[in-house]
């Protein structure tokens, strides 16, 4: 296994006073694709909305633990929650560029941490195009507006926004579930060619695509962890009952 960026230690969530996620303690391998699979409701979302502080902006939330990323506990309220974003990007289900240009959208993140200069701006915008492969796609309306687009390019676009801001981690909550086959497979194949540069985390509850991407497996249930380990002996060899009968899709 590659060594691990993440480490979270003993992390709870609760919303309004009910437990989303229970004293949950794992390592997530770095330059790795992991997936965190479970029925709905089990939490997925909300341990990745606490790796990079989203989980903060929900009204009445108590979150306690911590998540180690390079050194830095970043649950520590002095932890710069700017950084922390920079470093850890999220993509959501639904694709959401900004109501701005297909080329501002890409721009956003990089003007915000202070790049003004035309030129470099210019080259961020295609590169980050260009890993996407949106670029050819889009290159002669780069100040069309977004939402102009169809979803699967919006979600690639919204990847590339993301990479932009050049991130260590990428986060990505059912990032396909909004798309049609062909999108989905582009987005598939794209996180397999970046996972080579970025540590890479994917909620899914489709169990045919972990088994596509994964190279490391969490699963979740009720808000616990139950087994977590490399997809092969997941997929093939799970420990655990549960794990075995939701693999098997006895239950969903
Ligand atoms: P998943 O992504 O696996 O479907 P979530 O992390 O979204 O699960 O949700 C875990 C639990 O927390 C669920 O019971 C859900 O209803 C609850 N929950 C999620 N977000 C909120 C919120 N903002 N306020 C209250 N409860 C929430
Ligand atoms: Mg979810």
């Amino acid at each position: 296994m590659n060594e691990s960026r993440i480490r979270i230690r003993n992390l709870s969530v609760l919303y309004e006073g009910q437990t989303a996620l229970k004293d949950v303690s794992l390592a997530i391998p770095d330059r790795q694709i992991t997936a965190i699979i479970g029925p709905s409701g089990c939490g997925k979302t909300t341990l990745l909305r606490s790796i990079n502080r989203l989980v903060d902006l929900t009204d009445d939330v108590k979150v306690s633990g911590e998540v180690w990323v390079d050194g830095q506990n970043i649950l520590d309220t002095r932890a710069d929650v700017i950084s922390v974003r920079k470093q850890i990007g999220l993509i959501s289900q639904k694709p959401s560029p900004l109501p701005m240009s297909i080329y501002d959208n890409v721009a956003y993140g990089p003007r915000i941490h202070g790049v003004r200069d035309r030129k470099a701006l210019n080259k961020i915008v295609q590169d980050s195009l260009q890993t996407v492969s949106l670029w050819s796609e889009v290159k002669d309306r780069l100040h069309a507006s977004a939402s102009k687009l169809s979803v699967g390019q919006q979600q690639r676009l919204c990847l590339a926004r993301s990479l932009a801001v050049k991130p260590d981690v990428l986060l990505c909550d059912e990032p396909t579930s909004a798309l049609d086959p062909a999108s989905s497979q582009n987005i598939e194949k794209k996180l397999i060619e970046l996972k080579d540069s970025y540590t890479i985390i994917i909620v899914t509850h489709i169990l045919r695509q972990a088994r596509r991407l994964a190279d490391y497996v969490v699963f979740l249930y009720l808000g616990q962890l139950v087994e977590h380990g490399p997809a092969k002996a997941i997929f093939e060899s799970p420990q655990e009952a549960r794990t075995k009968a939701y693999i098997s899709g006895e239950i969903s």
